[in-house]
């Protein structure tokens, strides 16, 4: 090589070595060049950079300078160890190093080495890149994908085109796809199944198009068919510039949890807003149905008679459900506990053994090839019902069904044992515990039930009243437990004389209504009149025989009335009619009936008023001895209405009129206080009267102050007990209540005289004359009418008179108008009279008049505590 060669290969190699030295100089990485002894001969911008090192202070020091510190007395040992025996442990390959910084900070750098042999020298070339950043990323990705791994849940991310790009563990072992068959189909393909709702599908679609978030549940399967409820999140990831990039599917498994749950809320729900059991029952079986697609729900019940009874099975066909409804609960579902599996393509030997449900070729026939029953049980252990599992795959319950069971069993027994409560409070509320017929609650209820269906098909209805007649006397004589009797038996001849479809009632008391559905009047007649007859039957009892009868009062839809009211209320007047004709008889409504009911209820209001406006009046009858007419024995007050338009009402019907409508005891008091006054004021002006008989009503001695209320109306007008007699009629003194029995005996040891008014019409028990204080009888007009022509009248007459006589009882005889009658009686030694013969009853003053007209005198020597004066001179009248 000559001079010129050799200078241009010199200056070939400088330039060379220039362009290596600049190159490297500037090269984005950073380049360590290390000689045999380790001593850091080159060390470029990048790597001072890196390390902080400047290059005066690096060069030629050990390049273990630039490593992390706890690595540094190890390093030469490195390198030398390739030095020597060549192995590659640190050259050709790329790792990543820790990078300790001359500040101390740490950093990390991709490093490759080259190995160089320079002059026999070898030498080593480290390249490196900082890759701090990179690594943060990565492990930040590291973190990100175990978060994902070990969320519980399955989460796959999917690209714009809607295939998947990412599944985390959960999603392969959830659902089985393994990522290789995951990524890249379509993620619709995978969530697709038998009874996934397609709607709910393309509904993810749609988010995942538009980039929107969506939040739903759905059903789907896993790679091998199970079925999963899911709830599917789905959120977009975007880049700086709001492009979509991303779709990220987070899917939790809600299957045992929250579906079941969602069922016990809407359940739960249900029933605390006190939803119908059908309807509750009903929403039970769909909803568990909606959870489990591929199940045929049912829910029965066990009814009164011990047969189950459908509630609610929305998929079932009618021809199972028939089979289920009324079928016996046998001893079998009674004690089965544990969970029955039959399966009828599987284990045909039990299907035999299994629950007596439907029979296997019927629902083989349906499509259902699985029936899986549990019995409901209450708290206390009794059978309610029972849950039914039908399934369109033979198989066994999967955890999912059992699930399912568990909770619907759970649901079922709160449903049914509430219903059961309900049942309970329902025969409280609706029906009459003595005979357990509906009340009038429900009575009513159905009626108008009956009337609305009734409206609609242009049909007819009978509405029947039935009363017991004389019920009160039963009770009275032969006490409650007599008369609790009779009512259950009749109830029972109610029942046994109804039609199907018939609906009786017990409205309370002695009274019962019946409705016939469909009836015109001659069926209702027809049907009433076997009633009557059913009723007159006697009725055995321990102390006897009661012998009832009814009076029964109908209305008709529609000719008597339309609505509920009109015709409880005009079947009610016609029962009064049937009552007001002598009982043991029947009545159907007419418009007159109604008539007269209004004019009634007028005539009470008129009453009530002419009470409190004292527009009543008490007129006196006399009483006298029968040789002498001119001596007064006593004077009977006999009460009077004058109505303003109606002008006299007969004493009968207003009296009646009184008792029913309340106003008796008020009448009372106000004739008590009119009469006492009265003798008081006759007794200060000196008239001689000695004493005056008012009458009372039975139903004034059930108050057990009425000797009080008597003692101190006389006190109050300075008279003295045996200045009043009280009438009573036979019906007071028979029954054996003990408040009236103690009424009557206070008033006599009060020294009020009793008089038996109307004597020999009623039971005339004689008995009863020498047990009780009575000191007169009233032989009633009937037989003072008949004495002249009847002989019989006449021997009754004698036979009353020996025994008041024998008795030591006064006889007085009513109605007396002739003479003839005067002579008969005086002759059967009857010695006081009362009747027109002698004077009607008058006013107050007519009645003064009168004394003085007559000259009347008394017999008996009472202190009047007045002197006589004129009767002409007398203040006030
Ligand atoms: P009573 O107690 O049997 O009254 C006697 C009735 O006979 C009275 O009828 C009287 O007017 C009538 N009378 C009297 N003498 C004769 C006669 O010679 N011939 C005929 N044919 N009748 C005669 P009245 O006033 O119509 O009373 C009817 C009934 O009303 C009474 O029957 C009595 O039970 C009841 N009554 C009247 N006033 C009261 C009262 O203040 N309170 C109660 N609870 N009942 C009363
Ligand atoms: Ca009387
Ligand atoms: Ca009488």
């Amino acid at each position: 090589m000559d001079a010129g060669q050799t200078q241009g290969v010199a200056s070939g190699e400088r330039l060379y070595k220039e362009t290596l030295e600049q190159t490297l100089e500037q090269a984005v990485d950073a380049v360590v060049v290390i000689d045999q002894d380790n001593r850091i001969t080159l060390i470029n911008a990048a790597a001072e950079a890196l390390w902080g090192w400047p290059r005066d202070l690096a060069l030629g020091r050990n390049v273990s300078m630039l490593v992390p510190s706890e690595l540094r007395s190890r390093h030469d040992g490195y390198i030398n160890a390739n030095r020597d025996t060549g192995v590659d442990r640190i050259v050709g390959t790329s790792r990543e190093v820790p990078i300790q910084r001359r500040d101390g900070q740490l950093r990390w750098a991709s490093m490759s080495i080259s190995r160089v042999r320079v002059d026999g020298q070898v030498l080593y070339t480290a390249f490196l890149k900082d890759v701090t950043a990179q690594r943060a990323e990565r492990e930040r990705m590291r973190l990100l994908s175990q978060v994902a791994d070990h969320s519980g849940g399955a989460i796959t991310i999917t690209g714009t085109d809607q295939r998947i790009v990412y599944v985390n563990s959960g999603f392969t072992q959830w659902l089985g796809y393994d990522s290789s068959e995951a990524l890249g189909r379509p993620i619709q393909d995978l969530l697709r199944g038998a009874h996934t709702d397609a709607l709910v599908l393309e509904a993810t679609r749609q988010a995942a198009m538009a980039g929107e978030s969506l939040r739903t549940e759905v059903l789907f399967y896993s790679k091998s068919g199970r079925p999963l409820w899911i709830s599917l999140t789905l959120n977009p990831v975007r880049d700086t510039q709001d492009r979509l990039q991303n779709m990220v599917w987070v899917l939790i498994d809600i299957t045992h949890t929250k579906m079941p749950e969602l069922l016990q809320t809407q359940v739960l729900a249900a029933m605390a807003h006190d939803q119908a059991t059908a309807a509750i029952a009903h929403m039970l079986c769909m909803q568990a149905e909606h959870i489990a697609p591929e199940l045929a729900v049912c829910l029965a019940t066990v009814d009164g008679e011990g047969g189950l009874r459908t509630l609610a099975a929305p998929s079932l066909p009618p021809e199972i459900r028939a089979l289920i409804d009324g079928m016996a609960v046998g001893a079998e579902l009674a004690c089965r506990d544990t969970a029955a599996t039959c399966n009828a393509a599987l284990q045909a030997d039990e299907v035999e053994s299994a629950l007596r449900w439907p029979s296997n070729e019927i629902c083989l026939g349906q499509g259902l090839h699985a029936c899986w029953t549990r019995p409901i049980r209450a708290s206390d252990g009794t059978l309610l019902g029972a849950l039914a599992f039908l399934h369109r795959e033979p198989g066994t319950p999967t955890a999912l069904h059992q699930r399912l069971m568990e909770v619907g069993l759970h649901l079922g027994a709160l449903l049914l044992e509430r219903e059961r409560e309900r049942e309970q409070i329902r025969q409280l509320a609706y029906y009459d515990a003595l005979t357990g017929l509906p009340n009038r609650r429900l009575l009513l209820a159905q009626l108008e039930r009956l009337l609305h269906d009734l409206r609609g098909d242009g049909g007819r209805l009978a509405l029947a009243f039935v009363d017991l007649d004389r019920f009160k006397q039963v009770n009275d004589t032969h006490g409650h437990p007599a008369g609790d009797a009779l009512l259950r038996a009749l109830a029972q001849r109610l029942r046994d004389s109804a039609r199907p479809g018939d609906v009786i009632a017990r409205m309370g008391g002695d009274e019962f209504v019946l409705i016939l559905p469909s009836c015109d009047a001659s069926q209702a007649n027809a049907c009433m009149e076997r009633l009557l007859a059913a009723w007159r039957e006697p009725v055995a009892w321990a102390d006897g025989t009661l012998h009832p009868s009814a009076s029964i009062g109908i209305a008709l839809c529609p000719e008597d009335g339309l609505d509920a009211r009109q015709l409880m209320r005009h079947a009610d007047l016609a029962m009064y009619q049937a009552k007001a004709a002598g009982g043991n008889s029947l009545r159907f409504y007419n418009a007159t009936m109604n008539q007269r009911a209004q004019e009634r209820a007028q005539l009470e209001a008129d009453l009530r008023r002419a009470l409190r406006d004292d527009a009543l009046e008490v007129h006196y009858q006399p009483q006298v001895d029968s040789r002498d007419l001119q001596v007064l024995h006593g004077v009977e007050a006999l009460l009077r209405w004058t109505h303003p338009r109606q002008g006299s009402i007969d004493p009968a019907r207003f009296i009646t009129l009184a008792e029913e409508s309340g106003l008796m005891r008020e009448l009372t008091r106000w004739v008590l206080n009119q009469v006492c006054s009265q003798l008081g004021l006759w007794r200060r002006r000196g008239l001689a009267i000695p004493h005056v008989a008012i009458n009372l009503s039975a139903s004034c001695f059930h108050h057990p102050d009425l000797p009080e209320q008597l003692i101190r109306s006389l006190h109050q007008h300075g008279l003295q007990a045996n200045d009043l007699v009280v009438e009573v009629t036979e019906s007071v003194m028979l029954t054996h209540d003990p408040v009236v029995m103690a009424t009557v005996h206070a008033i006599g040891e009060r020294g009020i005289a009793l008089s038996l008014d109307d004597f020999g019409t009623g039971y005339s028990s004689l008995s009863l004359l020498h047990r009780l204080p009575i000191q007169e009888l009233k032989l009633d007009r009937s037989f003072v009418l008949d004495i002249e022509e009847s002989p019989r009248a006449r021997a009754l007459t004698d036979a009353v008179l020996r025994i008041g006589h024998s008795l030591g009882q006064q006889v007085i005889a009513e109605g007396v108008e002739t003479e003839a009658q005067r002579r008969h009686l005086l002759d059967s030694g009857c010695t006081t009279l009362q009747g027109y013969l002698i004077a009607p009853p008058m006013p107050a003053l007519a009645f003064e008049r009168w004394v003085g007209e007559k000259s009347v005198r008394t017999a008996c020597n009472k202190d009047y505590n007045v002197q006589a004066r004129p009767l002409e001179k007398q203040d006030g009248r």
